[in-house]
């Protein structure tokens, strides 16, 4: 199915190379995640050996501009590549696109020393980023309310404050940091990110919070405590925080929903394939109406949100901002993924809650694809919000 939608725009160059990268992710990635999952040395040493092996396939950091060491794909070409990459939920580690964003945004914004310190490391895999936006006492949804501050003393930023969720900040050798600098300003301008170094005196991993789900390196809480770094630190101007978080989450957004495609398209495939063998009552479970409704429904919710999705993404490769559009995959794409892993699950019956099959986990983590780069209530909200000012605004017509 997902050839079919993509048909029209794919030459031939490209749709090689996603089937290069399928078939890496479906015959060595998948086969892996039980040992990645438990963590540990044997699973460091097995994502090295894929990280190897990707490089070898030519299929690593295909996203990055190749000015930094990238594979240079387009943007849309590396939209339809990953689909491919979420199959698994190791698949961007494995092939060096964890950082993609991180990267960007330091390619675009950071001075010439960062660039020189940070960016070979972060493209070759060798270290990683963290980002620290959201703060216990306030609400996440509203950034903001943030309370971590950063004043100028000489040449220095002293940075004061309590981050968490701060992803991976346990195994990243930096966090950007967001911050006040700009307290007579208005809302979004009082706010700039800062490049900490995990190992700065005074920055403090105090815990990995516990979750459900399993990602790399946890979501840490993080306390700043007269935190000193070099003035040359801040990542673009003064003020211009916000402008960078959203330059990273606008097209983060749409590739989160593509793997989240990928996700669900494995779980479609697993459900198909077990009711097709599970017998009971009479019949295979894939002869009886009532699962024929979980395919029928899972098929045109993956179909839908793939649409939506590549619509958002032409618009901004097209140079719109595509905030509806961005809003309405985010909270439709989290549903899509829930519902079809879900509904896999229940056509497994007590197999589908069960480590036996990857879909227990793959839930666990889809369940936080409702909250991370904003809850569903705020996207829908945005959507809302855009569209009652001006309703046929979406509309093609
Ligand atoms: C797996 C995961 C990874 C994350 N990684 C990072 C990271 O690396 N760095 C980082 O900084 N943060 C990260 N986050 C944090 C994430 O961005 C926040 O959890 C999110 O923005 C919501 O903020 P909050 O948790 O403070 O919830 P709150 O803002 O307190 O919201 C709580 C709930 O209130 C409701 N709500 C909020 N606003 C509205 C509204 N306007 N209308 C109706 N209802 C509303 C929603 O149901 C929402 O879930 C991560 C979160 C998760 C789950």
């Amino acid at each position: 199915m997902s050839d079919r939608a993509y048909s029209n725009e794919i030459g031939p160059e490209i749709a090689a190379l996603r089937e290069r990268l399928r078939s890496f992710i479906n015959a060595e990635v998948i086969p892996l995640e039980p040992l990645l999952d438990a963590g540990g040395e044997a699973a460091a040493l097995a994502m090295s050996g894929l990280k190897a092996r990707a490089r070898e396939l030519g299929l690593w950091a295909l996203g990055h501009p190749a000015e930094i060491g990238g594979g240079g794909l387009p943007f849309m070409d590396f939209v339809y590549m990953n689909e491919v990459i979420g199959r698994s939920y190791h698949g961007q580690q494995a092939v060096g696109s964890l950082s993609m964003q991180d990267s960007i945004m330091l390619h675009r914004y950071g001075t010439r020393d960062q660039k020189e310190r940070w960016l070979g490391p972060l493209v070759d895999g060798d270290i990683y980023p963290s980002v620290g936006l959201t703060e216990p006492e306030v609400a996440g949804s509203d950034p903001t309310l943030m309370r971590t501050t950063a004043e100028l003393d000489g040449d220095e930023w002293v940075i004061n404050g309590h981050k968490w969720f701060t992803t991976g900040a346990n195994v990243a050798a930096f966090t950007t940091v967001f911050c006040e600098t700009e307290p007579e300003r208005q809302k979004h301008a009082k706010f700039s990110s800062i490049i900490v170094p995990t190992d700065t005196p005074g920055y403090q991993v105090k815990r990995v919070v516990p979750t459900m789900g399993s990602t790399l390196g946890g979501h840490c809480e993080v306390l700043l405590n007269d935190v000193r770094v070099p003035r040359d630190n801040l990542l673009g101007a003064r003020g211009e925080g916000f402008v960078i978080a959203q330059k990273r989450l606008g097209p983060g957004r749409i590739f989160h929903c593509m793997r989240w495609l990928g996700q669900a398209q494995r779980a479609f495939e697993l459900m198909c394939d077990y009711a097709k063998v599970r017998y009971a009552h009479g019949s295979v479970l894939a002869e009886k109406g009532e699962i024929q409704r979980y395919v029928a429904e899972s098929a045109a919710e993956i179909q839908a949100a793939r649409l939506m999705t590549l619509d958002a993404a032409r618009l901004m490769d097209a140079g719109d901002e595509a905030r509806v559009q961005i809003s309405l995959i985010k909270f439709w794409g989290a549903r899509m993924l829930h519902n079809v892993i879900d509904r896999a699950i229940q056509v497994h019956g007590g197999l589908g809650v069960t480590s036996d099959t990857p879909l227990e986990h793959m839930y666990r983590e889809a369940r936080f694809a409702r909250i991370y780069d904003g809850p569903d209530e705020v996207h829908r909200m945005v959507v809302a919000r855009h569209l009652l000012k001006d309703p046929v605004g979406n509309a093609p017509w």
